[in-house]
């Protein structure tokens, strides 16, 4: 089972927005005027061409170059020459898809579909193409980098995320799909056979080598976890520098688990009670964690009195356990204060890899085929509420895409003649 997406051979193609294909076969005829559109839709998207490392001139290349012409599909494709450096750019017009037949429209709605949570079997019905070939589509897509796409579209690395794993099966194996989530936006995700502190940081490790070739000088200053073991140890492993806090949401629906042989309504009194408590101490402008550490002493004196000493000492070594998490989240106003956003990133996730015998191909490529599925979580419009409507998770979180387009979006800043 391949579980490491395989590595991206340097490409040099590049999507362009010709608007319209009448305006693509005017160009063609028309050499300067081609390049120059070329390199007027490069700058309005703020992007630059990825040239060949010693290459000085990268940039200002346009006189320089020359061009050639393949045959693809019927549709003539032409190649730029950097004269500097001699790197060759494939210019894609935004109706073709790079080695593929298939046409930008069918693959949108494909994509679409599968996104809503239809099966690739279902969608390949609908629009005429194999499952395979539409598995192959989200695949080619997942050998991209989240972070590269993301920071493309002009967001920061996130210095506060939210991590956690999603348990998951691959044919009767479990498998764990680490997850990085700040906002509505997916930075990582992951894949792993075990739910080992190791194999956890090997999974996140790539997101950290990610952001730091992006960004040297990437730290991150608070990370919201569950408080789950392997979770915890792999952030400190990777993070040392960070706030580390557990989720509080996650710790008031723990609280009930930890109370045995009790009447219902006890259980829910102290639950609630439990609630109010960690609300109020988040109410509170100043001496929080203080409060915080005093309060906790009273209400495990509390469950004492109402459930029991075995039940009072249980919540006890658990509230000791786990006080430095919650403490974390309450020292800092910017931490996350609970991992929400990523539960709801993951089941919409989870629909889509139960439906999706994709995903459990033994010989597929599981993490490509999940950051394909991350990159449609990011730039598919699906913000239903007013305040965002029509929006991608991208927009937003503050990102600018380059068009109106989702899908043209997706083949643009997953294009590998961008720097
Ligand atoms: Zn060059």
């Amino acid at each position: 089972m391949q579980n490491t997406a395989r590595q991206t051979r340097e490409n040099r193609t590049i999507t362009v927005d010709f608007q319209n294909e009448a305006t693509y076969c005017q160009l063609m005829g028309d050499g300067k005027a081609f390049v120059e559109f070329v390199l007027a839709f490069i700058l309005s998207c703020g992007f630059q061409l990825k040239h060949k490392a010693m290459c000085r001139d990268g940039g200002g290349l346009t006189r320089h170059s020359h061009y050639l012409r393949v045959r693809l599909g019927g549709v003539t494709i032409w190649r730029l020459q950097c004269t500097t450096c001699h790197a060759v750019f494939t210019v894609l017009p935004h109706f073709v898809l790079r080695y593929r037949q298939m046409r930008p429209d069918v693959a949108r709605d494909a994509l679409l579909a599968t996104h809503g949570g239809l099966s690739l079997e279902l969608c390949a019905v609908l629009y005429h193409i194999s499952p395979m070939a539409l598995s192959r589509l989200v695949c080619a897509f997942g050998h991209h980098s989240l972070v590269t796409v993301l920071t493309r579209c002009g967001l920061s690395l996130p210095t506060y995320f939210l991590a956690d794993e999603k348990h998951s099966r691959c044919l009767t194996a479990k498998v764990y799909v680490p997850t990085i989530v700040q906002g509505r936006v997916l930075w990582h995700l992951g894949y792993t056979t075990e739910a080992s502190a190791a194999a956890f940081t090997q999974s996140y490790q790539e997101f950290q080598r990610a952001a730091l070739h992006q960004e040297p000088t990437y730290r991150v200053r608070g990370i919201l976890t569950d408080g789950f073991d392997s979770t915890t140890k792999s952030m400190r492993t990777l993070f040392p520098e960070a706030r580390l806090g557990y989720c509080l949401r996650h710790a008031i629906n723990k609280l009930p688990g930890k109370l045995t042989a009790i009447a219902s309504p006890v259980r829910k009194a102290l639950r609630s009670q439990f609630h109010t408590l960690l609300y109020r101490a988040r109410q509170r402008k100043s001496l929080r964690v203080f409060a915080l550490g005093q309060r906790l002493r009273h209400f495990a004196d509390h469950v004492t009195q109402k459930a029991g000493v075995a039940n009072g000492e249980r919540v006890r070594r658990w509230f000791q356990e786990k006080k430095t998490g919650w403490y974390a989240v309450l020292a800092d106003p910017q931490m996350p204060v609970t991992s929400t956003l990523l539960d709801q990133a993951h089941n919409a996730i989870e629909r889509k890899l139960f439906m999706m015998k994709g995903f459990h191909h033994p010989k597929g490529s599981q993490q490509a085929f999940l950051t394909g599925l991350a990159h449609l979580y990011n730039l598919i419009p699906y913000q239903r509420r007013a305040i965002h409507a029509g929006q991608c998770g991208v927009e937003v979180e503050g990102g600018r895409v380059p068009t109106v387009d989702w899908f043209l979006n997706l083949q643009i800043l997953t294009s590998g003649g961008f720097r």
